[in-house]
């Protein structure tokens, strides 16, 4: 189902009024974690301002300690669907265990399974029932060939919309957090019909390289990008170094754009 062999054309997804996969780029941005109702509107309006379609928020947080904040859970849903509200942004948020997925798309526009569930086999049929969107993130140790076959496990339960992302690979390089694989654009274009789109964020994990890396997304032909923005990144509960500061992401939503025109 996710074969380009049986659907030639490439996959458009509407959420809200934006269309992924459509004539512009996708502009995903906001904070790692939600942390309060006023935090997340006031970056709603921003990044809506400086160009980005949907909001991200993370309120299930899958997190490496069991002794790191875990995200605000349904209060964080909240808070994200308020910012809709204000701003009409469409919400894009983490889902992390099946028994969780109805809850979450009560919510959200777009439900994010993360790289550390790419293989959760139980949790990508759980939201094939859905009729949501669904952004599926590599994971950092899979092989472009599986990714795929988690999108298969997704649209076999009968849900088509399903949008892949890139978002960094281990490799033995140290000065990155991951290290974001470029070379799976152009694959899995040619592969798949499915929009592809990148998270430099993670790819990096510092914010100093996530521009460029946005560039070279958009330049390698990913569709889109999802980045961390946060107000204060070193006050921020989770991911503060990778996360872009307003200002920089107003500067890097207008290079992406730039660098789309000439794709
Ligand atoms: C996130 O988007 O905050 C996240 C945890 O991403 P990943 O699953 O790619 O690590
Ligand atoms: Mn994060």
């Amino acid at each position: 189902l996710a074969s380009r062999d049986f659907h030639p054309d490439n996959t458009t997804i509407t959420v809200g009024d934006h269309v992924i996969g459509g004539s512009e780029p996708t502009i995903i941005a906001g904070p790692c974690s939600v942390e309060s109702l006023e935090g997340i509107i006031d970056i709603a309006h921003a990044v809506k301002k400086s160009g980005a379609q949907l909001l991200r928020g993370g309120a299930f947080k899958p997190r490496s300690s069991p002794y790191s904040f875990q995200g605000l859970g349904e209060e964080g849903l909240q808070y994200l669907a308020s910012a809709r509200e204000a701003t009409g942004l469409g919400i894009v948020s983490e889902v992390m265990e099946p028994g969780l997925v109805e809850l979450v798309a009560e919510y959200v526009d777009v439900l994010q399974i993360g790289a550390r569930n790419m293989q959760n086999f139980a949790l990508l049929k759980a939201v094939g029932r859905t009729n949501k969107a669904v952004l599926l993130k590599r994971g950092f140790a899979n092989s472009m060939e599986e990714w795929l076959m988690s999108a298969e496990y997704v649209m076999s339960e009968g849900n088509p919309n399903v949008i892949l992302c890139e978002r960094g690979i281990r490799t033995f390089e140290t000065y990155t957090r991951n290290t974001l694989d470029l070379n799976a654009i152009p694959v899995v274009q040619h592969l798949s019909h499915l929009p592809i789109l990148v998270d430099p964020s993670h790819g990096v994990g510092n914010s100093r390289y996530v521009t460029p890396m946005a560039r070279a997304g958009i330049a390698s032909g990913a569709q889109g990008v999802i980045v961390e923005v946060h107000p204060n990144p070193a006050e921020a509960w989770s991911d503060g170094a990778q996360s872009l500061n307003l200002d920089q992401f107003a500067e890097m939503a207008k290079q992406v754009r730039q660098t789309h025109t000439l794709v």
